[in-house]
This record gives structure tokens, sequence and C-alpha cells, in this order.
């Protein structure tokens, strides 16, 4: 199958496979849509079963940052990359530099910055080779603390802001008492659990390692529970926040949770799962609405502005939910078909 003919194609601007014999370096970037400004979007590493799985991803993703910057009203288009790899076993300096040459070939068509399996001290790396990265350092802080450049934290308060949004519309009360299964806890699922706990929620955490259960189950008094029961937990909200497709043809009949609001991007396998949600009364916040922290943050970091316009952009996420909300119950669309027409009628040229 062509490239152009891949399903996600999604008329991208552009797509490049990267290779760098000397390191072991297998990457690809992919740019949707620059009609409102540079694509802007981190870099995952991940160790992909084939290079067809990470093309669905990074094609999947960039096209969602498309989305994502459009909705937090960034002058940004969409692009992302991922590295095919094991991040803990196979990520060396030498290779993150390889990217770095790979993503200046854009000429700042494309931004990168961390993703899952990507750090800042890798973004640093990269940043040695080109100007064009984002998320290696913080001039201001949206809520006093020492910032080192990640947007987790961004992204997290995010997420948090708009699951709050999602249990006012949905259950017409605060988040003390609710019962919250987070799938993932890694960088922005341990401090989405840290601020769910100081609100006063219940927590029950999955993941495929122990250092972010541990935390949240001795920090946050979350209980663990096993992957294959996260997703059917009987709780008030689901928040997937590890990778993409939690809701997918397999689990969604057996989802129990009312409200599905999370930092993962592409939570929904297809179109199709938004409208079953939708029909279940299952409130499903856009991913690419809720977990957009992360690309304000950078937004606000490269430009000039200050602690308070950048805590303000992100509390507005919450604010963009309850339009989408508010929307979808009054014509009965989806959540996420909303969503959608509200991002393409800013990005879209006329
Ligand atoms: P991360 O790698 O730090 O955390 C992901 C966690 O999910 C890890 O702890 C991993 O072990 C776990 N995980 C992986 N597969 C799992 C599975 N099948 N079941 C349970 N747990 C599993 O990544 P992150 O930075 O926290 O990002 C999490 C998600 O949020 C990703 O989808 C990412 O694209 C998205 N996101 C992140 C940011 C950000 O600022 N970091 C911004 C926007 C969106």
């Amino acid at each position: 199958m062509s490239v152009f003919d891949h399903p996600e194609f999604a008329s991208h601007e552009q797509v490049a496979f990267c290779h760098d014999e000397e390191t072991g370096l297998k990457a690809i970037i992919a740019v949707h849509n620059t009609h409102l400004g540079p694509g802007l979007g981190g870099c995952r590493m991940w160790n992909y079963a084939n290079s067809h799985e990470a093309l669905t991803d990074v094609l999947r993703l960039s096209k969602g940052m498309t989305y994502k910057a459009a909705m937090a009203g960034l002058e940004q288009g969409g692009g992302k990359a991922v590295i095919i790899g094991d991040p803990r076993n196979h990520k060396t300096a030498d290779m993150m530099a390889a990217m770095g040459r790979f993503v200046d070939t854009f000429k700042g068509k494309y931004i990168t910055a961390e993703d899952s399996g990507i750090s800042v001290s890798d973004i640093l790396t990269m940043g040695q080779h080109t100007e064009h990265v984002g998320g290696t350092f913080s001039k201001y802080s949206f809520d006093g603390s020492p910032a080192d450049g990640n947007p987790a934290p961004a992204t997290a308060y995010g997420v948090f802001v708009g699951l709050q949004a999602a249990v006012r519309h949905r259950f017409g009360s605060d988040l003390s008492g609710k019962t919250v299964a987070i799938k993932g806890v890694g960088h922005v699922g341990l401090r989405l659990a840290e601020h769910l706990y100081k609100a006063g929620a219940r927590l029950f955490v999955a993941d495929i390692f122990p250092e972010g259960l541990d935390r949240a189950v001795n920090e946050y008094g979350a209980t663990a529970v096993s992957v294959d029961e996260i997703d059917a937990l009987d709780v008030d909200v689901f928040a997937p926040c590890a990778l993409g497709n939690a809701i997918n043809a397999d689990n969604i009949s057996n989802i129990n949770a009312k409200v599905i609001a999370g930092a993962a991007n592409n939570q929904l396998a297809s179109d199709e799962m938004g409208k079953i949600l939708a029909q279940k009364g299952i409130l499903y916040a856009p991913d690419y609405v809720i977990n957009a922290g992360g690309i304000i943050d950078i937004f606000h970091q490269r430009t000039e502005s200050n602690a308070e316009n950048l805590k303000a952009h992100l509390e507005r996420i919450g604010e963009t939910l309850s339009r989408i909300f508010d929307q979808a119950a009054e014509t009965g669309q989806a959540t996420a078909q909303v969503a959608d027409e509200m991002a393409e009628s800013r990005f879209q040229k006329s």
C-alpha cells in the first residue's frame, strides 16, 4: 500500500521517513497541516511491532495536532514524529542528535517536543542540532512550581480542569467523592492523579510498569488494578492516560464509566466509537481538546507572555469543553463530531 492510500493519510502535507545507519535511528516525521502556522507536535519513541504500525500512529497523531492547535486558539499547525524502538533499551544520545538533524531539515515547518518515551534531556540533545524544538525551558510557571520545560505538568492541569468541567456537565457536581480510573500513570497520568486526589476524588490506577503505580498508591491513596480490569471498572470517570485506541470495538460494550476524560491522544479507535459513546449516554471529552495543555504551555514559553496568561489559557480548556458538551446536547451529535467541526471551521482554508 502506498502512503498516499493509507486510510489515515488525511491529506498530510509532508511525510518523511528518516533513517540514520550509524545510530540505528528509524523515525517518521509527519506534517499534517500548516494553514495556521508551523506544525508543532511531540516526538514519541515506542517499540512499534512494525513500521506500518508506526506510520499509522504518526499520521493519526499529527492530524490530531492540527485539530488540537485550532481548538486551543493557537496560530500553529499540526505535526508529529515517532521513533521506532524501545525507549528504555534502544535510546542513545547519538540517536537523539541524529533525530535533531532530521527535524532541522524541515526548516521550522515542524517543531518537535516531548511525548511518550522522550524526555527533556532528549529534546535538549536534539536542540543542539536544530532550533526547532519546544519544551526545553520554562520562562513562566502556571502554578509557581519550578519547571524545566517538560509540558506534562501543564497537560495534566488542563486535563484536570477539563475533567472537572465534564463532571459538572454530567453530574452537576464537583469531584469530591467521585471515582476515577486512570489508565497509565506516567508523566501526565501521575500528575493528574495528584490533582484529583487533592480535589477529593477516589482513584483506581493501572499501568504496565510499577513505578507510577507505587507512587499513586502510596502518595494519593489509589487502588491499583490490572490493565485488563481498568477499562470496565464501575466508576464515574475513566481517564485514559496511556497510548491510543483506549476505546475500541473490543471494550466499548464493557465500559461502565459515565464520563471519559483523559490525556491520551487518539482515544477513539474510530469515529464510530464516539457515536456509540453518545448513544450509551457516556460523556466523552474529545482528547485533543482536553489534552492541549502541553502545546499551550510550549506556545507561551516561546512567545512574550506571563504566568497568569498561561494559567488562564489552560483554564479555557474547561470552557471550550463546556461549549462542546452544550452543543452536543442541543444537536444530539457526538461530542467528538462537534469538536471536529469547530476545529475544521478554524483551520481549513475557505
Ligand atoms: P508516559 O510514557 O510518561 O506515560 C504513559 C504511561 O502509560 C506509562 O507509564 C506506560 O507504562 C503506560 N502504559 C503504556 N501502555 C499501557 C497499557 N496498555 N495499559 C496501562 N498503561 C500503559 O507518557 P505521557 O507523557 O504521560 O503521555 C501519556 C499520554 O498523553 C500519551 O498518549 C501522550 O501522547 C498524551 N499526551 C501527553 C502530553 C504531554 O505533555 N506529555 C501532551 C498531550 C498528550
